[in-house]
């Protein structure tokens, strides 16, 4: 293999997988990992679901791609139960997270444009944000490390601190347009609103006539325990964003809006040649097949507090190790006391899989059909790790 071939833009493991079964990955030599990293929270069934496989190798046996010049009944059945299932009256399928984001963008200053005010385009996002890499998302995550040496930053995005309603508050001018948040934090490191926060935001949008942005691309689709993030609160939003989960592994994402919201997106204003294909819509409504039966997103929520209950006894023992624990249903969170790199590369020595967070943490994101079997082993896995790094041992 020859490696060099590739833009070195990320700094792999020495690991490379050959096949996947439900929450194991296994290696060219046999070696088995426990995925609690879950492709960054994209696997949310696991690898090699049959149901997910069947549908995919089926949709490649008939159809896989006509463009949207012509309809796609997958995504008119996606979208119906998307719909069906949350805030929304509108969707458009895209093929990765930072797409949704710009579909969302895009939206919102639209709506203000339709409506008569074209000034309003501006949007408030909050520091330790994720968007993407497009060139609009970083200038939306506003982190200096993704910015740096790709130009004039995007205009449009004013940033406060996480969580600052106040700060929001503040930062409204005639120009803002709306507010992008993550209802929970993932690149920022688990970090979730105070209680009450996405109250306080849909409030102040309310009040200001700005939309309600949500980005759940890494939360949605059920991580949380329920279908998205913001239906644990008794608020709804103006547009959401969704990918990684909602493909199970398969590329695709989606910007979901109310008929309100989604007013300017008039025909020919938007497009794309990939997004909503066949293929895409097939494994979509598979995954939708298994996270929306009954009993599923109570038994994520569930397991999730199994494995924060089993985790804050393992930071009990190794406080300095593991200083906290954080999250919400099966994403979690472990607040480092050294490293997170170091931990994170503990923990793969004892092949246990997770993903390194900012804020210090190293992320678990399981897929949602972990056994409890499985949370027990990732646990102890974790624990053994910590006492080697533990200076008491
Ligand atoms: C991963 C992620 C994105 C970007 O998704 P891509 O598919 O990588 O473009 C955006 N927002 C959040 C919260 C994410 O976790």
């Amino acid at each position: 293999m020859n490696a060099k071939v590739l833009y070195e833009t990320f700094s792999r493991a020495p690991l490379a997988f050959e096949r996947g079964e439900g929450c194991w990955l296994i290696t060219g030599d046999g070696a088995r990992y426990l995925d609690f990293a879950g492709g960054i929270a994209v696997n949310s069934l696991g690898h090699s679901h049959p149901h997910l496989v069947a549908a995919l190798t089926e949709q490649a046996a008939k159809l896989w791609h006509v463009s949207n010049l012509y309809q796609v009944p997958g995504q008119e059945r996606l979208g119906e139960r998307l719909v069906e299932n949350s805030f929304a009256d509108r969707v458009f399928f895209t093929n990765s997270g930072a797409e949704a984001l710009e579909c969302a963008i895009k939206t919102a200053r639209r709506y203000h444009y339709v409506n008569g005010n074209p000034e309003k385009f501006r949007i408030i996002t909050f520091e330790g944000a994720f968007h993407g890499r497009t060139l609009a998302t970083i200038a939306a995550g506003g982190q200096a490390k993704y910015l740096e040496g790709f130009g004039p930053k995007v205009d449009g995005f004013d940033q406060v601190p996480f969580g600052d309603v106040e700060a929001a508050r503040a930062a409204i001018t005639p120009e803002t347009a709306a507010i992008l948040i993550e209802p929970l934090q993932g690149e920022g490191g688990i970090r979730e609103l105070p209680q009450g926060g996405l109250a306080a935001l849909r409030q102040l949008c309310d009040e200001h006539g700005l939309l309600l942005i949500l980005d759940e691309v890494q939360c949605g689709v059920g991580r949380t325990g329920k279908l998205f993030a913001y239906q644990w609160t008794d608020i709804e939003p103006d547009i959401v964003a969704i990918a990684k989960g909602i493909g199970g592994g398969f590329p695709m994402g989606a910007c979901l809006a109310t008929e309100a919201a989604a007013v300017g997106m008039t025909p020919g204003t938007h497009g794309t040649t990939f997004g909503g294909n066949p293929l895409a819509m097939a494994v979509g409504n598979a995954v939708l097949d298994v996270v929306l039966e009954p009993g599923f997103l109570d038994d994520v929520a569930r397991k999730g507090l199994l494995l924060k209950q089993r985790l804050a006894s393992v930071a009990d023992e190794f406080p300095d190790v593991i200083e906290g624990i954080r999250g919400s249903g099966l994403m979690a969170g472990l607040k480092c006391r050294m490293p997170n790199t170091t931990v994170n590369m503990a923990l793969r020595d004892e092949k246990l899989l997770a993903v390194p967070a900012g804020d210090n943490v190293v992320r678990l994101l399981p897929p949602l059909n972990v056994s409890d079997e499985e949370i027990g082993i990732a646990v102890d896995r974790i624990r053994k790790a910590a006492q080697g790094l533990s200076a008491k041992h």
